[in-house]
Order: structure tokens, then C-alpha cells, then sequence
């Protein structure tokens, strides 16, 4: 994990300080970078931090860009948690220039947490939060930093990390039990956001049709991505909600296949059940569709 101390704003802790301190003035602040860790943020903090994610529902990771209000944001908050595995190139910036690391004494200090520290990476796959086995060591990293930043309430968030890990355990255990018994294990998704899951529960993704997120593919990499799907013997193609389904609605009516969608959370809601509710949805999908 990264961890670093950085001066907060004076003046507006200083503000706060003359206003007096009510119950939820004494909160701490807290940044995610997208839904599943707000999730995952929220399970720990309960009702002791203030925690918000910085990109809006609806907002892709892999090409934002930080508004002005965005960067005001991170710098009032105590603990910024990062997905990490440069998925947020865009925040990556602020933080080389200084803005949220800035070592030199003054009132409070600011945490970057890097959620990723201790996973075994997939090298270019940033999409880490879609196995529940990495999701447990991301909610260990923010219970570290919570504790880091306001260590009065170890024991709180010690204790509400055990049990969110307890659920996302529970999650696992009925993810191997599905996948175990699914009949197919390869598949072809829209974009390569699906390594972490195929590799903790033994599916193989056979090929994706974006070669990078948020990009039409190439004439040649389609022919590859049939090829592929051909030699395979691959039946289905999984897409994702709310993308343009053009190439994959014409490959699936070239190569006579069904279209599913699978949820990669990067965009979403954001409650505490969340993450689990979506990975429910997406387990239900690919029993459905590889059951097959
Ligand atoms: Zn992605």
C-alpha cells in the first residue's frame, strides 16, 4: 500500500474548527475512485466517515479526466482510496504534481491508499475488484487506511472489515460452487476486464472484441477475435449494459451466437450492498449462458 502524509487545506479546517464541532463535523473524510470501492468503503467506515466516490454514476474509468471540482474534492478529504494498477492515470497526475502529496507538516494529513497492494497482478488488467478474493484484500488495504487516519476507531473498523470480509468470503464460496459445475469455461467478452475472475474460478476468456476499453476494435482484430470464437467452439459472447452493441450484434449474427451482458462494475450505484448485488447478477448471467 501507498501510503502518505499531505497537508489538508488550512482555512477550511481552520473554518471548521471556529464553527465548533458537531457529531458529524468529527467525521472523516473519505474519496473513492469508483463504485465497487465505495462499497467496499462504506462496509469498513459504517457510520464513522463520510465517504463519497469522486466519479459520477455513469462516468467510465479508463478515459476520465478530473474536473476542477473533482480536485477540490480530494483535497478535503483524509483518506483517498485508488483502485491502483493504473486505472486512474488521471488522478495519477494530480498526485505526481504534488497536490495530494504534499509531505510538509501542517494540519491533518492526507492518506493515498493504494487497494491493489498484495494482489497477484494480471499484467494491463486493472479490473482487480471483479474476483472477491482480490476484493477481500482490498478491503483490508482500507481498513488500513481508515485505521491510519483515525486510529481512535480501530477497534470499529477492525471489526466491520471482519465482517464484510465474512459476506465477500460467502460471495466466493457461491461463485466456485456455479462456476464448478458450469459445463462451459470459455468465453469471449467485450472488453478484457474479466482475467481476475476467469483465473480465481478456472474459466478461460478466449478473446475480447474491444483490444483496448472504450475503442471500436480493428477489421483484424475482429478476424482474430472469430477465429478465435470458431476454434474455440464458443457459443456466446458476453457484452456489457449501456454500450453500443454494433460489432457485437453482428458478430453474433455471423457466427449464430447469443449475447449476454455482464456487469464489470465500473459504473454503478452507490450503497454498501452494491458490489455483491451486482456480482450476484453477473453469477446468475453466467450460469445462463454456460450452462449451455
Ligand atoms: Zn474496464
Amino acid at each position: 500500500m501507498i501510503l502518505s502524509a499531505c497537508q489538508q487545506e488550512k482555512k477550511f479546517e481552520n473554518g471548521k474548527m471556529q464553527e465548533g464541532l458537531k457529531h458529524d463535523d468529527k467525521k472523516i473524510r473519505v474519496i473513492t475512485t469508483i463504485a465497487p470501492l465505495y462499497s467496499f468503503t462504506k462496509n469498513v467506515a459504517g457510520d464513522y466517515a463520510d465517504v463519497e466516490n469522486l466519479l459520477p454514476s455513469g462516468a467510465g474509468p479508463h478515459e476520465y479526466s478530473l474536473s476542477p471540482e473533482d480536485v477540490i474534492k480530494i483535497s478535503k478529504a483524509q483518506v483517498l482510496i485508488e483502485n491502483g494498477v493504473g486505472l486512474e492515470k488521471w488522478l495519477d497526475k494530480l498526485v505526481a504534481q504534488g497536490d495530494v502529496h504534499n509531505e510538509s507538516a501542517g494540519v491533518g494529513k492526507q492518506i493515498v491508499a493504494d487497494s491493489s497492494s498484495g494482489i497477484n497482478i494480471i499484467s494491463n488488467d486493472p479490473h482487480i475488484w471483479l474476483s472477491p478474493r482480490n476484493a477481500v484484500i482490498q478491503v483490508k488495504n482500507i481498513r488500513d487506511a481508515l485505521i491510519k487516519a483515525d486510529p481512535a476507531n480501530a477497534g470499529y473498523y477492525t471489526k466491520n472489515a471482519e465482517a464484510y470480509i465474512k459476506r465477500l468470503e460467502r460471495l466466493d464460496r457461491g461463485i466456485m460452487e456455479i462456476t464448478g459445475s458450469l459445463k462451459r469455461k470459455e468465453f469471449v467478452s467485450l472488453h478484457s476486464a474479466f482475467l481476475y475472475f476467469a483465473r480465481d474460478y478456472g474459466l478461460r476468456q478466449a478473446a475480447v472484441i474491444q483490444e483496448f476499453p472504450e475503442t471500436e476494435p480493428t477489421p483484424r482484430h475482429i478476424t482474430d477475435v472469430m477465429n478465435a470464437i470458431r476454434t474455440n467452439n464458443i457459443r456466446v459472447i458476453f457484452s456489457e449494459p449501456g454500450v453500443p452493441q454494433k460489432v457485437v450484434e453482428t458478430l453474433a449474427k455471423d457466427l449464430n451466437l447469443q449475447v449476454y451482458n455482464l456487469d464489470t462494475l465500473e459504473t454503478g450505484a452507490f450503497y454498501p450492498e452494491w458490489y455483491e448485488a451486482m456480482m450476484r447478477a453477473n453469477l446468475e448471467v453466467l450460469k445462463m449462458a454456460m450452462s449451455q
